[in-house]
């Protein structure tokens, strides 16, 4: 679908970059098997979504070459698409389950919020910078993808009026954790969001929700951007 939405655009770059949907298809399927089987991502579902979602509708069309490496890319403005591996590890720390609702918060380009919509269904997801909002509801619907709500605000403030929320995903690290997310979350609900721990430093952690308690589990040492706004680094 989206292929061939990239290989009839009009933008000669991009018909330039764009390789046949059979090409990119393998390079997916090898980025699945490779970068995360192999790194110990199992959820089927996970897995699925991986390999469903075409990374490369959500790049610039010059790098579109390089859309199944498992790095981050830049989008411009400073701002970068989330490494395949970071969204499988956050889609399956999140137990994400069809019919979940999902709170994603960073849309960036749109691409981890289009894995998650794959499992899920319906995604509401939040992005700070209008611009980038902008360009990620286009590059969704260039991709065929019409479960992703996209929001332009501060995403910290979570979304009351869709709360409560099965899972809350961010892509950007806040010194804590943002007590209205803690509040529109399901009981049960989880949020996976890397945390600040020190200067060039973040821990990925997933928060559970019992009751008035949350218990929260250590994923690993990530680098992301940082989460702006009034919960977030300001
Ligand atoms: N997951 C995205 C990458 C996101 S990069 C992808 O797959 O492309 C992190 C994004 O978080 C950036 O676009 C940044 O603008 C956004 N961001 C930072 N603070 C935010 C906030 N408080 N609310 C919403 N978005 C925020």
């Amino acid at each position: 679908m989206t292929a061939d939405a990239f290989e009839h655009s009009s933008d000669p770059a991009a018909q330039q970059e764009a390789a046949p949907a059979a090409e990119r298809a393998a390079e997916r399927r090898r980025m699945v098997e490779w970068h995360l089987e192999a790194r110990g991502i199992r959820d089927r579902r996970v897995l699925d979504a991986m390999g469903s979602v075409p990374r490369e509708a959500f790049l610039p069309p010059a790098l579109a070459r390089d859309a199944y490496a498992d790095s981050p890319l830049p989008l411009g403005g400073g701002q970068t698409i989330s490494q395949p591996y970071i969204v499988a590890l956050t889609a399956e720390a999140a137990g994400l389950r069809p019919g979940d609702r999902v709170l994603d918060v960073g849309t960036g380009s749109g691409y981890a919020a289009a894995v998650y919509a794959a499992i899920v269904g319906e995604v509401w997801s939040v992005e700070f910078v209008p611009e980038l909002a902008d360009d990620a509801r286009r590059r969704l619907a260039a991709a065929g993808v019409h479960d992703v709500h996209v929001v332009t605000g501060d995403g910290t403030l979570g979304l009351e009026q869709h709360a409560p929320f099965d899972a809350i995903l961010a892509a950007a690290a806040g010194p804590d954790i943002p007590r209205p997310w803690i509040d529109q979350l399901a009981e049960g609900g989880r949020i996976v969001m890397p945390l600040e721990r020190s200067a060039g430093w973040q821990q990925l952690v997933r928060v559970t929700k019992h009751g008035s308690d949350v218990t929260v589990d250590d994923l690993g040492a990530v680098r992301f951007v940082p989460l702006r706004g009034a919960h977030g680094t300001g």
